[in-house]
């Protein structure tokens, strides 16, 4: 049996997303990128890559990964390119986006010939987080000005929206993107491929892929362009677990379980944004605080209930542990960084990547 903690990624419940991201490259024409930013694993690119186009990157390190073990095409963006990166950053890019037109002139003459971007700030977006909200009030991200984007028009050939956030609801999704053709309607039409961004969250269950399809369709064929979506979470949510061991427990007017992991160090985006971590099955009379083994009061996983009182070598599957959640890992605390593990189709487990003293020493000096 393999030692916890370990990240383990299951392609059985990757497969179903990739089938689906598939089908709407099929049935409306828009590529999909996987946006690295969320999910960066790369021994699963083999397999993603047969479904997926390419991927999109926040960074040149990110760029880099995405053209070297994805493949396909490589949209290079960043909220600021550095002078001392930018040629490397050509080397990689099949499009280099860029944040401001301040930027766009910046590299005008080093990226001319270059396919170049413009991201654009609609204004509106999906998140109720201000920290997730690409539309907050003064927004670094995109240009959000008509006038303005109409100025530089004859340098980029297409733009980057990127304003949803784990949207569920297709009426919103349309509304936005009708918010967005009545506004820059008329840039877009000038434009040669326009990227819808993430956020949307299409794999879901339930979730009206036909109606999906057929507003991409025509968003391309009113306009004239090649569309892309960038999923990140959609693309692998519910792909992958952590799998954590109990190794001790405690009364303390609550009874609670100390795992070898960390919610700090190893799930931090939940931490971030105060949601708890999910675990299946969630069902029993005996309610147990699951917690980290950081010393940092708050390293709690969530309430949750089991059939019977947890013992120290219990093994705990804690759910949805792929999107912003590898990239995230740390070394808090020193805490052990859970390896990481494939679930091949056949059932087989393969251990891809472990994490020992040495990684942690290494990562600082
Ligand atoms: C974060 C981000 C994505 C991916 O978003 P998800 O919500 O994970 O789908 C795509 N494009 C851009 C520009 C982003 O910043």
């Amino acid at each position: 049996m393999l030692q916890t903690p370990y990240y383990l990624i299951d392609k059985a419940r990757l497969e179903p997303n990739m089938e689906k991201i598939a089908w709407l490259r099929e049935a409306s024409g828009a590529k999909s990128l996987l946006a690295l930013k969320c999910f960066a694993t790369w021994s699963v690119f083999d397999f993603m890559a047969q479904y997926m186009d390419g991927t999109t990157s926040s960074s040149l390190f990110e760029l880099r990964l995405g053209a070297e073990k994805f493949g396909g095409e490589s949209h290079g963006y960043s909220v600021a390119w550095a002078e001392h990166e930018f040629d490397e950053v050509l080397t990689h890019a099949d499009k280099v986006i860029f944040n401001t037109i301040g930027q766009l002139e910046r590299f005008g003459a080093a990226s001319a010939g270059h396919v170049r971007g413009l991201r654009v700030n609609p204004g509106v977006s999906s998140s109720d987080f201000d920290l997730a909200d690409p539309a907050r009030p003064f927004s670094r991200l995109g240009e959000h000005d008509p006038a303005r984007i109409a100025e530089v028009l004859g340098q980029v050939s297409g733009f980057m929206f990127h304003n949803n956030c784990e949207n569920d609801d297709f009426e919103r999704f349309d509304a936005m993107l009708g918010h967005i053709e009545v506004r820059f309607g008329a840039l877009i039409r000038q434009m040669e491929w326009v990227s819808l961004g993430g956020g949307i969250h299409f794999t879901g269950s339930g979730y009206p892929l036909e109606r999906l399809a057929e507003r991409l369709k025509r968003f391309a064929g009113e306009h004239g362009v090649q569309v892309y979506l960038e999923p990140g979470e959609a693309a692998i949510t519910n792909a992958a677990t952590l799998e954590v061991t109990v190794l001790d427990t405690l009364f303390n007017g609550k009874h609670l379980a100390i795992v070898d992991s960390s919610i700090e160090a190893h799930m931090l985006d939940l931490l971030i944004y105060r949601s708890s971590a999910k675990m299946l099955p969630n069902e029993g009379d005996h309610e147990w605080m699951i917690c980290g083994k950081s010393c940092l009061a708050g390293d709690i996983f969530g309430e949750f209930r089991f059939p019977a009182p947890l013992r120290p070598g219990d093994r705990l599957s804690i759910q949805d542990a792929a999107g912003y959640t590898m990239v995230k890992k740390n070394w808090f605390n020193g805490v052990k960084m859970p390896a990481i593990v494939l679930r091949e189709l056949d059932g087989t487990e393969r251990l891809v990547r472990d994490f020992g003293y040495d990684d942690f020493a290494a990562a600082l000096s």
